[in-house]
């Protein structure tokens, strides 16, 4: 008997529990043996606990070191940190990894998209430092740290990653021209990385030019590694290049911990009318099991989603279809 995999499970808000439950489905029809550790966040935490990110959440997901989570709600009122901004800060989550596909019958401007944003995640214009210059709020600035030891592991893990998944060009989206300091160190530190990598081009490319050169023509990138804030644009530009939030996964990483999810939010204008798409979040879980090695696995999961997704009966509304999360789920595991 092999160990079940033991993770913390947090199914969110709003279309939360519908996407995640529908995940699981799946997840229990590979076979796969999960103990998961089921914790609140978000506006469920709220409502139980009066913390929209209790301390068992955050331990509980320090102990499995690995998370599937739902759309968590912050309220914008109360004085509320982003749950998952705190979340990736406490654990140190310092790559956030996007794989952009395109997907045979999903509604998209490019075909063949099949790219990965390595986006940093903890530093640059997120540092937190930020204030008004003078008392009449006329002015305001906003400090952006860049560190060696930041660049240096994000840079790494994009290479790395790039390696493993057997990508031959990781391309390093930059400003140096203008950001002598922060951009440029950034860009150094990547270059000093890829040499450890002779089998892997680094392919540099100005942040302007970068986004122009994406919506020509996404096909030509493999790997993107870049500096936070560029990478929170770029994510979302891409996204909307493949067919948009109903099929866009993402995840958290750092060397102690992972969260995987859905890059979409709680969705509460449709929430409980069991007519959310689940495949973000079913994409979501196929990064998790690649990241746990279990290929095989990860490769059946994701070729169903394919197959559900190709097929216009099952498609959900926000793809134009007329399927809901159930019928969706069902093609899934027909597939399966
Ligand atoms: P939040 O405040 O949690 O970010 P939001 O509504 O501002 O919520 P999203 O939840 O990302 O942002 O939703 C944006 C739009 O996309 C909404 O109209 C929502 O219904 C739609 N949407 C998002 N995710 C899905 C999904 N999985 N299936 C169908 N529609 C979705």
């Amino acid at each position: 008997m092999t160990q079940p995999i033991a993770a913390t499970l947090i199914r969110g808000d709003g279309i939360g529990p519908e996407v995640v439950g529908a995940t699981l489905r799946v997840l229990d029809a590979l076979g796969l043996s999960f103990s998961w550790d089921e914790q609140l966040g978000g506006q469920a935490a709220i409502d139980e606990t009066g913390d929209p990110l209790p301390r068992a959440t955050i331990e509980s997901i320090r102990a499995r070191k690995l998370c599937l989570k739902g759309p968590l709600g912050t309220p914008i009122a109360g004085g509320f940190r982003s749950v998952n901004v705190t979340l990736r800060q406490e654990l140190d989550l310092y790559a956030n990894v996007r794989p952009v596909k395109s997907f045979p019958g999903v509604p998209c401007r490019y075909e063949n998209v099949d790219l990965v944003i390595v986006r940093e995640n903890t530093e640059g214009m997120y540092s937190g430092i930020e204030h008004w210059v003078d008392r009449d709020h006329s002015a305001a600035e906003s400090i952006s740290i860049i560190t060696r030891t930041g660049s240096e592991r994000i840079a790494r893990y994009a290479f790395e990653y790039a390696r493993r998944e057997g990508r031959k060009k990781v391309t390093c989206a930059h400003k140096a021209n203008i950001l002598k300091a922060t951009s440029g160190l950034f860009l150094e530190t990547t270059r000093g990385v890829a040499r450890e990598f002779p089998d892997i081009r680094l392919e540099e490319l100005i942040i302007d030019n970068m986004c122009q050169q994406l919506v020509k023509d996404p096909t030509r990138y493999e790997v993107i590694v870049t500096t936070n804030l560029f990478g929170d644009i770029l994510s979302d530009l891409c996204a909307a290049l493949v067919g948009g939030l109903g099929v866009a996964p993402g995840a958290n990483i750092g060397h102690h911990a992972a969260i995987f999810e859905a890059v979409h939010g709680t969705a509460p204008d449709i929430a409980g009318k069991g007519i959310a798409n689940p495949a973000a979040e079913m994409l979501a879980a196929v990064q998790m099991l690649r990241y746990l090695d279990r290929r095989p696995e990860a490769d059946r999961m994701e070729k169903a989603i394919r197959a559900a997704l190709a097929d216009a009966g099952s498609r959900t509304g926000d793809l134009g279809g007329k399927a809901n999360t159930a019928r969706f789920t069902d093609a899934v595991l027909a597939a399966l």
